[in-house]
C-alpha cells in the first residue's frame, strides 16, 4: 500500500508516524510546501507548546459531541512518552517536561525518520480524483495511492503554511464547508483605546451577541491601540468568529475581585479622585475620565466597560480558523463519504476549540483516529 499524507504540520507527521506503526510494511510519503516541517509546533504554546490538557471539557469546542467521539481514548501522556517526550502539568495545560517546543517537533522528525517514513518538502497538493484508485497531482509530479490523509490545516497563521489551499480543493470537489473565519486572535472594537496601549488588567470578560449574555471568562486582558488582546479575549474572538453575523458587545469588569456593593460604600467614604487612585492603574482612570461625562457614569462602567465589537485582527494574528469541512462529510474514521480512501484531519475539519492545548489534541487525536 502506498499512502500521501499532505501537510507535515501537527497531524500529518501524527498520523504518518501512527499509520506507519500500524502497518510497517506499507509506505508512507508526506508532502510539504514548505521548505520545513512542523512551523506551527515551533510557535505553540509561546515556543513551549501546550500539546494537552488534562480536563478537556467537550463543550468548549464547537462540535462537542464530534470531538468527544474523536478524541475519546486517545491519551496525550502516553503518545508523547512513545516518542520519549514526557509531559508535565501547568495547572491543567500540559507541556512538554523540556518546555521547549523544538523538542515537540525534534522528537516527531527522529521518530518519523526511525520508521521510515519520507518527507518531501517543496511539494504541493494540487488536486487529486477518486475513481478506482486515488490520483494525485502535486505541484512536482502525479502519483496513485491507496490513501490519501488530508492534513493541510486552514487559514490561520499563514506564513507557518496553512493557506487555505487544502480546502479550497475540497471546496471544488463539492464539499459541506463553512467559510473560515479568524479565531483565537486580538480583536479591534469600535471605541478607540490609544491611550491605554500596553496596560494588562484582570478583568471577567462578558461577550453579549444580539443581547444575550453568551460567555463569561475571567483572565487578562491587553489593551492595544485599538482594541482588545489576551487568551481570555482570544477565546472570545472565537466565539465572535462562530457567530459572525451577530452584533457583539464586550464587557469588561475591570475590578473582578471587589463587589459593588464594597465599591459603593468605598466611594461614599472617599472623595471620587481617591477612590480612582485606590482602586484603578492611572492610565485606566484617566481613559474613564475621557470616555464618561460624569462620576456616576464613570463609576457604572468600572464593573461593565463596554466595548463594540468592530473586526479580528485577520488570519495573520490568528492561532485557529473557525469552520472548514462539516464533519457531516466524513465517517467515524474521518474517511471521506464522498471519496472513498480519502481522510481528512486536524484544523481542515469544522472543529476549534479554545486556548489551553485543545487545538493540538483535536489535530493529533484526529490523526490518530485516522490511522487506527
Ligand atoms: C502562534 C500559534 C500558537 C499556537 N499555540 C497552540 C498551543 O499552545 N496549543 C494548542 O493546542 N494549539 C496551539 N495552536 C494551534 C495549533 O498549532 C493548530 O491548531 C494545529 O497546528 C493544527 O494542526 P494541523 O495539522 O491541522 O495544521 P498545521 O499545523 O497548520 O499544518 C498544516 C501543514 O500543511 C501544509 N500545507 C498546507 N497546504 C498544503 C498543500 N496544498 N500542499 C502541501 N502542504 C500543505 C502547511 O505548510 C503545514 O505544514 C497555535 C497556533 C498558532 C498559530
Amino acid at each position: 500500500m502506498k499512502i500521501l499524507i499532505v501537510g507535515a504540520g501537527a497531524s500529518g507527521m501524527v498520523a504518518a508516524i501512527n499509520y506507519k506503526r500500524n502497518h510497517k510494511d506499507d509506505e508512507v510519503l508526506v508532502i510539504e510546501h514548505l521548505e520545513q516541517p512542523l512551523k506551527k509546533i515551533l510557535v505553540s504554546g509561546n515556543g513551549k507548546c501546550n500539546l494537552g490538557n488534562s480536563k478537556i471539557d467537550f463543550n468548549l469546542y464547537n462540535n462537542p459531541e464530534f470531538a468527544k467521539q474523536i478524541i475519546n481514548g486517545y491519551n496525550y501522556k502516553e503518545f508523547f512518552s512513545s516518542i520519549s517526550i514526557e509531559t508535565k502539568l501547568n495547572g491543567e495545560l500540559a507541556y512538554p517536561v523540556s518546555e521547549s517546543a523544538v523538542s515537540v517537533k525534534e522528537a516527531l522528525l527522529l521518530e518519523g525518520h526511525k520508521r521510515g517514513i519520507e518527507i518531501s518538502y517543496g511539494e504541493k497538493l494540487i488536486d487529486f480524483s477518486v475513481n478506482n484508485q486515488i490520483e494525485v497531482t502535486t505541484s512536482k509530479r502525479k502519483l496513485v495511492v491507496d490513501k490519501l490523509i488530508l492534513a493541510g490545516g486552514l487559514k490561520s497563521s499563514p506564513k507557518l503554511g496553512s493557506d487555505g489551499s487544502v480546502l479550497d480543493i475540497l471546496s471544488k470537489h463539492g464539499y459541506k464547508i463553512r467559510i473560515p473565519q479568524p479565531g483565537l486572535s486580538p480583536l479591534f472594537t469600535k471605541e478607540k483605546t490609544r491611550t491605554i496601549d500596553g496596560v494588562r488588567v484582570k478583568a471577567n470578560v462578558s461577550l453579549v451577541s444580539d443581547g444575550k449574555l453568551v460567555h463569561k471568562e475571567l483572565g487578562e486582558v491587553l489593551f492595544k491601540e485599538h482594541g482588545l488582546s489576551g487568551i481570555v479575549i482570544f477565546n472570545t474572538m472565537s466565539l465572535i468568529s462562530r457567530e459572525p453575523k451577530k452584533t457583539h458587545k464586550i464587557y469588561l469588569d475591570l475590578l473582578p475581585d471587589f463587589s459593588d456593593e464594597y465599591l459603593k460604600n468605598y466611594r461614599n467614604s472617599h472623595k471620587f479622585s481617591e477612590f480612582l487612585l485606590a482602586f484603578l492603574n492611572p492610565k485606566i482612570a484617566n481613559y474613564l475620565r475621557d470616555r464618561f461625562k460624569n462620576e456616576n457614569e464613570l463609576f457604572s462602567s468600572i464593573k461593565g466597560l463596554e466595548f463594540n465589537f468592530d473586526k479580528s485582527y485577520g488570519f495573520d494574528f490568528s492561532q485557529v480558523s473557525i469552520g472548514g469541512v462539516d464533519v457531516s462529510e466524513v465517517d467515524e474514521k474521518l474517511m471521506s463519504r464522498r471519496e472513498k480512501g480519502v481522510y481528512i484531519i486536524g484544523e481542515l475539519l469544522d472543529i476549534d476549540g479554545p486556548c489551553g492545548g485543545y487545538n493540538l489534541t483535536w489535530a493529533f487525536a484526529s490523526a490518530i483516529k485516522s490511522t487506527k
